[in-house]
């Protein structure tokens, strides 16, 4: 059901979006915060480890975020996120018992639902399917391809790749790694029908990789360096053989978070999955949408 839970916010997301007028990108979360009474505030610098909260007070409320990555796309993200409590069912009245303050953590610390709602909310607000698709077009997801949606929707990088994988029809896997250990996984569904596979847990070691080898030099993620491999599916699931993949690899700054992306265009569109859009919101395991970058 958690599932369910999760569509559910992405779609309340785009409509949201539609509801206030926008109609391409970016859509803006702090003139759907106006337009509803919310004032937007940039946290105080003495507050860390938050990416965001949340006050509700009666028929108003304020949002605050972080602004210490001094990152557009992180801190609308942000934005995003914390319209989701407002605007999600169950939210306010959740917040409100617990004291009508609720406070937002970046990273991967463990998540309520409600936190992985917001996210999906955010996702669904900024990044509405539609114009996701359009944006894409019909060709393979890549990391230019990301890099490209973050830039337009003014949202993450790591939130614009796991929606690109939610879109696409093509096989894609988003990873998200640290050091030698992956952070999270997310696979498209076209992924997920190359084969069994197994789950890429969060504690993982990292393969022996292209993405390990970037990551063994710090520097790399810091500086925000790119690289770029071929590797094969039995490597990071082991899936089958011979199942060749580009390996795009992306250090996300001073987070210290590394991207990854696997995808081939050699590999068929999933004809099973061409049109069912709910399934492509389905998440092979807890997402967790990076506020980093
Ligand atoms: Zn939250």
């Amino acid at each position: 059901m958690a599932g369910f839970r999760l569509k559910v916010a992405t779609r309340l997301g785009e409509k949201i979006a539609l509801d206030f007028g926008f109609e391409s990108f970016p859509v803006c979360p702090r003139k759907i915060a106006e337009s509803r009474d919310i004032s937007v505030e940039a946290k105080p610098p003495e507050v860390t480890g938050v990416s965001g909260a949340i006050i509700l007070a009666g028929d108003s409320a304020m949002i605050i975020y972080s602004t210490e990555l001094q990152n557009e796309g992180f801190e609308n993200f942000s934005i995003a996120h914390e319209l989701g409590h407002w605007f999600l069912p169950g939210h306010p009245e959740e917040i409100a018992k617990a004291g009508g303050m609720h406070l937002s953590r970046a990273s991967f610390t463990e998540n309520t639902s409600i936190e992985l709602e917001a996210d999906h909310f955010a996702s669904g607000l900024l990044m509405p399917s539609r114009l996701t698709r359009n944006l894409l077009g019909e060709s393979q997801i890549g990391l230019d391809g990301i890099v490209q949606l973050a830039g337009v929707a003014k949202t993450s990088i790591t939130a614009a790749a796991i929606r690109s994988a939610e879109c696409c029809p093509y096989p894609v896997a988003v990873i998200v790694s640290k050091g030698q250990k992956i952070a999270y996984a997310f696979l498209s569904e076209a992924f997920k029908s190359l084969g069994r596979l197994s789950f890429l847990r969060k504690g993982d070691p990292l393969p022996t990789s292209a993405t390990s080898r970037f990551n063994a030099t710090p520097e790399n993620v810091r500086l925000g360096r790119r690289s770029t491999e071929q590797t094969d599916l039995s490597i990071w699931f082991d899936g089958p053989r011979d199942i060749e993949l580009d390996e795009e690899v992306l250090g996300l700054g001073g987070y210290g978070y590394t991207l990854t992306v696997l995808s081939s265009e050699e590999l068929p569109e999933d004809p099973t999955e061409a049109d069912d859009e709910d399934a492509q919101l389905e998440e092979s395991w807890k997402p967790r949408f990076a506020y980093g970058r």
